[in-house]
């Protein structure tokens, strides 16, 4: 049997919760003093899609968002990448374009999808709803918000990018 793996890198600002949306799909977890994985590269969850087993290895950068050659490094063979930014952090989003041209001049095209994340704080939002929508139009990404802290939509997440490298 022949078993698809994908390497998905998950990008963006610090703080915006690229490590605990990697927890949260792979461990079900979500700790709000969450500290860097140590020594690990990635975490992998297997999921369904449409009877075929796929397996997800999702990789962190641990911290390091602000260091080029690390970063590099583990974009190197990546498949799929969420571009992340928070509903409180208003640099995050600006930063979207730029995360999104980082991956793609180490990779090439890649499936990609931009997240919204910490939608529970909504009524602290300093990105106005349109402004993500136009950003994913402009960008023609699929767009997505986030809890990862309430765990909504982030299984939703990561299927729509197993799918998208299967069937496209
Ligand atoms: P990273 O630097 O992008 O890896 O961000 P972290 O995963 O370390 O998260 C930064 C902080 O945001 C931590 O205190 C998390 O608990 C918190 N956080 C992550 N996701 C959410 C969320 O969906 N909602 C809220 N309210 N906090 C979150
Ligand atoms: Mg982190």
């Amino acid at each position: 049997e022949i078993e698809t793996a994908i390497k998905v890198v998950v990008v963006g600002n610090g703080a915006v919760g690229k490590s605990s949306m990697i927890q949260r799909y792979c461990k079900g977890v979500f700790t709000k003093d969450y500290k860097k994985t140590i020594g690990v590269d990635f975490l992998e969850r297997q999921i369904e899609v449409n009877n075929e087993e796929v397996r997800l290895m999702l990789w962190d950068t641990a911290g390091q968002e602000e260091f080029d050659a690390i970063t590099k490094a583990y974009y190197r063979g990546a498949q799929a990448c969420v571009l992340a930014f928070s509903t409180v952090d208003r640099d995050s989003f600006e930063a979207i374009e730029s995360w999104k041209k980082k991956v793609e001049d180490e990779v090439g095209e890649i499936g990609m999808v931009i997240v919204q994340n910490k939608i529970d704080l909504i009524d602290d939002a300093v990105v106005e709803p349109e402004e993500a929508e136009d950003l994913a139009r402009r960008l023609q990404l699929r767009f997505y918000r986030t809890s990862v802290k309430d765990n909504l939509n982030v299984d939703e997440v990561f299927m729509y990018l197993a799918e998208k490298y299967l069937f496209q």
